[in-house]
């Protein structure tokens, strides 16, 4: 390798370790493998779980070309499924990677990316010339690329639940707030997407009555209701100690009400082991994009503090309370406690 082409490598790399989000990260790699194989093309695929199972799709795709000043262009890729077959089958089915001719007799290094020991992603690299060398260097970079997205991973989540962590909502509704922009959405139309604060009833006595190691197997149990509940693309926090928020992609009050009404019912025909039955209360708001995140999570407490005083176990919608006229109290914003 030249020493230019060995000192681009070396900042490409130091870029990838710059990123602080799964997506940034990305491009940086996408870019890496680009410059540092100076491959044809590069493809990213993911796996995501749709409503009707899990499907792979192509999300980006780097294209070698030279009038462009990178010396490739960048694409994101349609939303359409793609039919895993040949190699690319066998690479997500095994997790391993492997080497194949392409369908135009040139070589494709292919790379499974794991998340909590499954491929989830596949990174396809053709390239110009296969060697056991230039196989190396794409798998030390592919590599780099997992290790960084599990350290960006694992400052996301929740150690107890595996949720996304509070820390990460900001980010998260900046990154849907953007894809509204980029769709051309003023900040007063509707977004297309619901925050919901959900907290467990009576908690206290879970932990008082059977323990506090107790407790904590009821909320890991009532996150996998709610993680089998909602969508994949949903995102779910824990956001405090016995409390949760969801982001929900919803066309309609009354369809964001019926998912958080399932999820009601699900966590409360759930048998816990010893326990028997636990309800949730949910409170929910339209995550209006000019909104400030803290006035939609307040006004998502408000309305869980009025299914609390209300009977508890039931959902509750803002917009119903303030067409309602039910003048919000000091008292409201306790309801999910800020630490
Ligand atoms: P309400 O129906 O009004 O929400 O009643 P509650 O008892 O759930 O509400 P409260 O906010 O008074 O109590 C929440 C309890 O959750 C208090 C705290 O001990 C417990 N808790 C908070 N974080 C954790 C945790 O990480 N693990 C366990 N086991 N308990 C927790
Ligand atoms: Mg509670
Ligand atoms: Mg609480």
């Amino acid at each position: 390798m030249r020493d230019t082409q060995t000192s681009e490598l070396v900042e490409s790399i130091v870029q990838i370790s710059r990123q602080k989000n799964g997506d940034d990260l990305r491009l940086s790699l996408l870019k890496t493998v680009m410059e540092a194989m100076n491959a044809d093309s590069t493809r990213f695929l993911r796996q995501v779980r749709g409503r009707s199972g899990t499907v792979w799709l192509e999300e980006y795709q780097a294209l070698r070309a030279p009038q462009n000043p990178a010396g490739y262009a960048l694409r994101l890729s349609g939303s359409s499924p793609v039919q895993l077959s040949g190699p690319m089958a066998t690479c997500a089915a095994a997790g391993t990677a492997l080497q194949a001719a392409g369908p135009d007799g040139r070589w494709q290094h292919i790379l499974p990316v794991l998340e909590g020991g499954l491929v989830r992603e596949l990174i396809v690299v053709q390239v110009p010339d296969n060697s056991a060398n230039e196989f190396r260097l794409t798998r030390a970079i592919v590599q780099l690329y997992q290790n960084y997205l599990d350290l960006v991973r694992s400052g996301e989540r929740d150690t107890l639940t595996g949720l996304l962590n509070r820390r990460s909502l900001e980010t998260r509704v900046s990154r849907l707030r953007l894809a509204g922009q980029q769709a051309g959405r003023g900040d007063d139309e509707a977004s297309g997407h619901w925050l919901a604060a959900i907290d467990i009833d009576h908690f206290k006595r879970v932990n008082d009555n059977f323990g506090h190691l107790f407790g904590d197997e009821v909320l890991l149990l009532v996150s996998r209701v709610m993680q089998q509940c909602f969508r994949g693309d949903d995102l779910l926090f824990r956001y405090g100690g016995e409390e949760f928020i969801a982001i929900l992609e919803a066309a309609s009050q009354i369809e964001a009400r019926a998912a958080l009404e399932r999820l009601r019912e699900q966590v409360s025909a759930y048998r816990f082991p010893q326990l028997g039955q636990v309800t949730v209360s949910i409170g929910f708001v339209e995550l209006r994009p000019g909104a400030q995140m803290s006035e939609s999570v307040g006004h998502a407490d408000q309305a869980l503090y009025h299914a609390k005083a209300h009977g508890r176990n039931q959902v509750c919608s803002y917009d119903d309370l303030v067409s309602l006229q039910v003048a919000p109290t000091a008292q409201m914003n306790s309801a999910v406690e800020m630490f």
